[in-house]
């Protein structure tokens, strides 16, 4: 079975490193992720620098990368307005992701808007991305938990999803910002998603998981069974979120990779080169990673027995 595998280190990674990500090491990153087979790279933002000043460099960095065939570049735009910054690029990207919190509290901690200010954007941030040429998806965040309001009601996280595709959105994704989704809350809640509002296609909706709990890569084979075929990680496990203290990053791509590899289905991606650029990632943060697999090696790399053992 076919699935699809999206990086988004370069965004949600590096947006909350302390250290600014030089302009060239972002692009060369960008450029090392896309050759090895991956489906969609999320490469920067359009936010105001004053607030995410780790990704001011947008433009720069979508004029410089290389456009590889087959891989869909990717920017995250919060609002309208992003979607006009986006548009008047002179490289623009190829979609863009919405974002919308599911709860309310969380919309306005993260882009200062209220749910009916987001809703009232919604065709009109559509509608910009077309005329301009580009795709657009939406993301919910906080869909399985808010970390100031606990679980959303699975209603809430339906109406979303019918306004996302009333709107005309190219795709959905379905975030667990802060990593409070179990496997269980998953195949219901996912389930459900799919049976009222059918995929058009078999990447119409993601599933964007944060391994805060360490339930990631388990939330993402209930995702599997549920009937997606279409999820995002990040490159040697960077990210967080700065309203969540203590909350580590995305799930770790090449982790998601051996496992669905090992599992028997079809990622196209190449997981020795994918290793690769995790393994530089330590040197550019200035800190340590949560990836495993960069660490212990790909589930059949076999080593020497012990020596007792030779003869
Ligand atoms: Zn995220």
């Amino acid at each position: 079975m076919r699935l699809y595998i999206n990086d988004v280190a370069v965004r949600d990674g590096f947006q909350i490193e302390k250290r600014f990500v030089a302009t060239a090491t972002k692009i060369e990153l960008v450029n090392q992720l896309a050759r090895t087979g991956l489906h969609k790279i999320e490469a920067t933002s359009f936010v105001s620098p004053r607030a995410v000043p780790a990704l001011a460099d947008a433009r720069e960095v979508l004029a410089a990368i290389d456009r590889v065939p087959g891989v869909t570049y990717v920017a995250l735009v919060p609002n309208l307005r992003g979607v006009h910054d986006a548009a008047s690029a002179p490289s623009k990207p190829d979609e863009l992701n919405g974002v919308v919190s599911a709860s309310e509290t969380h919309n306005r901690a993260n882009i200062n808007r209220t749910h009916e200010q987001s809703i009232a954007e919604l065709a009109p941030m559509v509608r910009a991305a077309h005329e301009a040429g580009m795709k657009i998806t939406m993301s919910l965040s906080t869909t399985f938990g808010c970390p100031f309001e606990g679980r959303v009601s699975e209603e809430v996280v339906l109406e979303f999803v019918g306004r996302f595709r009333d709107a005309g959105f190219d795709g959905i994704s379905l975030a667990d910002t802060t990593g409070m989704a179990n496997p269980r809350q998953v195949r219901e809640l996912v389930s459900r998603v799919l049976e009222r509002y059918p995929p058009p296609d078999e990447t119409y909706y993601t599933l964007h998981f944060h391994n805060t709990r360490g339930m990631g890569l388990a939330n993402v084979v209930a995702g599997i069974e549920s009937g997606v075929r279409s999820f995002d990680g990040s490159v040697s496990g960077l990210g967080g979120c700065p309203f969540a203290p203590g909350a580590t990053g995305n799930i770790c791509t090449e982790d998601l990779v051996n496992m669905l590899e090992d599992m028997g289905y079809d990622t196209r991606v190449d997981l020795a080169k994918l290793l690769a650029v995790a393994r530089r990632i330590p040197a550019i943060v200035g800190h340590d990673v949560p990836g495993q697999v960069m660490k212990a090696g790909q589930t059949l790399e076999l080593h020497d027995p012990p020596e007792f053992l030779r003869t």
